[in-house]
């Protein structure tokens, strides 16, 4: 356990390093802890040294953990099954993985029931070549328009989640087009402040490529 403590010091060490060395200090970045798999007392260590956001993939597992911890910001980052959306509306604090307006509608209605908001990110194809067509930026401009519309959503800004590449040169390029997309966003959607990319295995690429929410798991964990 004492391994997570000196897990989380060292990558908070490492962020302030980075944003330091390569001139992005104003770049506000914020650690998710990805806690899939992960036990009970293993987030309550992690919690221990402060750290209050978690990131979890599926439903079922999360709802345990959901119940037992207190003070906790949870972010659901996996697939959304549209039986279960309303499970994430009701218990989470942000969705990180909107793709499409039926899902964006069914989590503001369940939101709705449950008094609340949910911080909701849209989640951009950064795997397929392609993504610069001007189909899938029509799509994506209309996909913000769409949850702009829905009064319990607040739309925060996007997510990626590229393929895994061991080189840096390789990582950097899978996210060439995080920045255009979030302009995007941003013209249409001024008070989006967030960009989530970023695992342990590219967290330098992450930064220097944007983002203010990096999802890391196995670097605090294991
Ligand atoms: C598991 C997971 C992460 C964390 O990956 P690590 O390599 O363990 O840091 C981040 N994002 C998503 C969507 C994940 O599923």
């Amino acid at each position: 356990m004492l391994k997570i403590l000196k897990n989380l010091k060292k990558i908070r060490k490492k962020i302030t390093y980075i944003k330091n060395k390569y001139e992005c200090s104003q770049q506000n970045i914020r650690l998710l802890a990805v806690s899939k798999f992960r036990s009970i007392s293993e987030i309550q260590t992690a919690k221990l040294y402060k750290q209050r956001e978690f990131g979890e993939n599926y439903v079922q597992e999360s709802l345990l953990k959901i119940k037992k911890l207190q003070n906790i910001k949870w972010h659901f980052i996996g697939q959304i099954q549209s039986n279960k959306a309303h499970i994430i509306a009701k218990n989470f604090s942000w969705c990180h993985t909107v793709e499409n307006e039926k899902i964006a509608k069914i989590l503001d209605k369940h939101c709705f029931e449950n008094k609340k908001k949910l911080n909701v990110l849209i989640q951009v194809n950064i795997r397929n070549k392609y993504i610069t067509s001007q189909i899938n930026i029509k799509n994506f401009k209309i996909l913000i328009k769409k949850i702009l519309i829905l009064k319990n959503l607040n739309l925060r800004g996007i997510m990626g989640m590229p393929y895994k590449h061991i080189n840096y040169n390789d990582q950097i390029k899978s996210y060439k087009n995080i920045k255009p997309y979030f302009s995007i966003m941003k013209d249409l959607h001024s008070y989006a402040d967030t960009i989530s990319i970023g695992t342990s295995h590219d967290i330098k690429a992450a930064i220097l490529s944007g983002s203010t929410l990096l999802r890391i798991g196995s670097q605090i964990f294991d």
